[in-house]
């Protein structure tokens, strides 16, 4: 899907500031507060803006930042990234080649660091781990580079999967949802009838 000049520019006004009104941010687009609206209900609902939250410093609050390299089983690499994802204060993780898993974690005590690496060491998928403790954090912007002609890369409303190619576009209740294949669009039409019966 690809995003317009107003797409780009209501994310570059959220992204500098979550807390301003429609009206502000359709100023800085030029177009209407509405317009701004409906578009950011497409932005959420593709899971480009995923929220409107304050951003707290950890570091403030006496936590100190873990950062853990796990090496896990190949074939279950994804599985354990998120079993890693579920524990408490683990803040972000990522899955890179070759059976690497990057997490981030926070604690306010050596016991809590030691929990944590307990608790990673402990899962089935995970061969080794190494950490490294965090002195002072430098640059913690999790900002969006957001240039000029945008595309976001749309998962299945279905599977989950990333649509590759053109998506299969259905509009219903007034808005778009997107599918990856014909398959995907007759199981997600049978599950959304069923659940707007149930409701
Ligand atoms: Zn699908």
């Amino acid at each position: 899907v690809n995003l317009d000049r107003v797409d780009v520019a209501i994310l570059r006004a959220v992204q500098a500031d979550a807390r301003l009104s429609l009206r502000e941010i359709a100023r800085a687009a030029r177009v209407s507060a509405p317009t701004v609206a409906a578009r950011l209900a497409t932005l959420e609902q593709l899971g480009v803006v995923r929220g409107y939250q304050a951003s707290i410093d950890p570091e403030h609050l006496g936590e100190t930042r873990v950062h853990i390299v796990v090496k896990a089983r190949l074939q279950t690499a994804e599985v354990t990234a998120r079993d890693i994802a579920s524990m408490d204060r683990i803040r972000r993780v990522t899955v890179a080649r070759g059976g690497r898993i990057l997490a981030e974690a926070t604690a306010s005590s050596g016991s809590e660091i030691d929990a944590v690496l307990d608790g990673i060491a402990a899962l089935p998928g995970v061969v080794d781990l190494d950490h490294h403790v965090g002195v002072r954090t430098i640059k913690d912007e999790p900002v969006a580079i957001l240039p000029d002609g945008l595309s976001a890369s749309l998962a299945c409303f279905e599977c989950r999967k990333p649509i590759e190619g053109e998506p299969v576009r259905i509009r219903l209740d007034g808005r778009d949802h997107y599918l990856c294949c014909a398959s995907c669009e007759r199981l997600y039409r049978e599950k959304y009838g069923r659940i707007k019966a149930a409701a």
